[in-house]
């Protein structure tokens, strides 16, 4: 009855936070027995220790020095804060300290050294930006000792073995799997506490990777899998999945079961709750994904599970999002129909310039392909279809070529809306009855999901219009 959680930045972003964070980890272990936590680096805004890493990484590429010395002070300020609030004295605060000094002292090391050879590797990368993760377990393991929970710091780099895709590396399940399970059981067996850090992993070698920013909750999934865990809880600061932005949406609340299918629709679309990566591990192995409040631990969350209840009537719309700051590029022209390879030419010219494509959509009559595109993107994107296209242009086989922005794509998600009719229907009338106009519209045949292309500054109001409805 394994039990793999999960806590962010900000559940161990200061000493008041990190003695909650112990709390819950004690309550959970009276409940579950075994626990496995996983830990992000430190993050109370405004300062998130990953992002610190980096940019101090970054300034000792860009040859600044300064920038470097005033990021290693403000690690070792956030740290030694929280060390400080934490520990006492005389228990383990001195040999803490002293770790966590050892790490910076490393990450000014490494500063020097990319300043002197001014080259940064994604390999040096991963080393600098693991740390912050390496600082923050072994504080909050030092903690529950004193608080008297067993528990003890592991750097993920003994458990997860990954390929040498630094930035963004994936693991290899099998000797993760077996790494994993003799680590950590026998500290299980014994009823220890393990206490992992996020986010990385290392190479058969021992090279330290990581999995890609935000990879700590699919560390977590990971974790479950090797461990063939009851459940994977990520520990957050929202009531899990809401049924909108409650910035736009105060009336949103949270949705109590999801679909793993259903979630995807909405972490492409935007709602930030969940690395994307972590759902995979527990669907194939069919392990429930709790999404809880630190802030709020009574609350149930969303618990995320290979079959919802899929709802029936407005109760098949489970959630409304919205991704805002896109552009709607259309090439048209009436030369287009019937002639291959315009889509392929279009999307390929798209590729080339790394631009990734949010939505498409393309009527029956062939006269037009429409797609939409972050708002950043859209002269570089014009001005490739320009040169893909550019003898359409001329014999005027394609008319032209434009962008609409700023726009916002809306998607409401839900199972039950397959099979379900007048769902589109409610969603239109909703938006006409606010005489809000919809640019376009694209459904997949999964039906999990529709999209609506509105006008940048309707975007509140759409949301808000179909929220009401689910
Ligand atoms: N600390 C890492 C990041 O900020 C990983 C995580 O927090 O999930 O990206
Ligand atoms: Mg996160």
């Amino acid at each position: 009855m394994t039990l793999v959680m999960k806590f962010g930045g900000t559940s161990v972003g200061s000493a008041a936070a990190i003695r909650q964070t112990a709390e819950l980890i004690r309550s959970c272990q009276a409940d579950w027995g075994p626990v496995v936590v996983v830990a992000s680096a430190m993050g109370t805004q405004p300062v998130k220790v990953t992002d610190l890493l980096l940019q101090g990484a970054y300034a000792a590429l860009a040859g600044d020095e300064a920038t470097c010395l005033r990021v290693a002070d403000a690690l070792r300020q956030a740290h030694y804060e929280t060390i400080d609030g934490l520990l006492a004295p005389e228990k383990e605060r001195q040999q803490i300290l002293a770790e966590n000094q050892q790490f910076i002292e490393r990450f000014a090391a490494l500063c020097r050294a990319v300043l002197v050879l001014g080259e940064l590797t994604p390999r040096a990368l991963d080393t600098i930006s693991a740390m912050g993760e390496q600082m923050s377990v072994r504080i909050l393991a030092a903690y529950l000792r004193e608080a008297g929970l067993p528990a003890g710091a592991i750097d993920a780099t003994e458990l997860l073995v990954t390929d040498d895709n630094f930035q963004s590396a994936a693991p290899l399940w099998a000797e993760t799997t077996a790494q994993t399970q003799a680590r950590l059981q026998p500290l299980l067996d014994q009823g220890i506490i393990p206490i992992v850090t996020g986010f990385i992993g290392a190479t058969q070698t021992g090279v330290t990777t990581t999995l890609g920013r935000g990879g700590s909750d699919f560390s977590a999934a990971i974790l479950g899998q090797a461990l063939a865990a009851q459940e994977v809880w990520i520990w957050t600061d929202v009531d899990g999945v809401m049924t909108a932005d409650p910035r736009l949406v105060p009336a949103a609340r949270s949705i109590p079961v999801l679909s793993f299918r259903e979630v995807a629709e909405l972490a492409y679309y935007g709602a930030r709750v969940l690395h994307p990566k972590t759902m995979r591990p527990c669907v194939e192995n069919d392990i429930p994904l709790r999404i809880k409040n630190t802030f709020n631990p009574q609350h149930p969350g969303t618990v995320i599970v290979r079959e919802a209840p899929a709802g029936n009537g407005s109760g098949a719309m489970k959630a409304v999002t919205a991704i805002k700051e896109l552009s709607l590029i259309t090439v048209e022209g009436r030369g287009m129909m019937g002639v291959p390879g315009i889509a392929a030419r279009t999307f390929g010219a798209v590729a080339r310039g790394q631009v990734s494509v949010l939505l498409i959509s393309q009527a029956s009559s062939e006269q037009s392909i429409c797609f939409a595109a972050p708002a950043g993107a859209t002269d570089s994107v014009l001005a490739a279809l320009e040169q893909e296209f550019t003898a359409e242009l001329q014999r005027k086989d394609i008319d032209r070529i434009w962008a609409l922005r700023p726009v916002a794509i809306v998607t409401v998600v839900g199972a039950g809306m397959r099979g379900t009719p007048g769902i589109a229907g409610r969603i239109f009338s909703a938006l006409g009855r606010e005489a809000l106009n919809i640019i376009a519209i694209a459904q997949g045949s999964s039906e999990c999901s529709v999209s609506l292309v509105v006008d940048g500054a309707d975007t509140a109001t759409a949301v808000q219009r179909i929220h009401e409805l689910l």
